[in-house]
């Protein structure tokens, strides 16, 4: 089940390595942003979206 769909709904969470996520509401003002709920530590995370390019380009 390597889906990148699935990965886009359910990340890996930064904090526990859970897949068991969710994504929240998107804030309005920040359409880069998505924010997650995990629900293995109970924790809210930020993910970017990405455009298709890097936002960065190996300082
Ligand atoms: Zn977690």
């Amino acid at each position: 089940m390597n889906n990148e769909q699935d990965l886009e709904k359910h990340p890996e969470c930064p904090f526990c390595g859970s897949r068991d996520t969710e994504q929240e509401s998107a804030f309005g003002s920040e359409i880069s942003k998505s924010q997650y709920y995990c629900h293995g530590c109970n924790t809210m995370f930020e993910r970017l979206k990405y455009d298709g390019k890097s936002p960065d380009d190996g300082r």
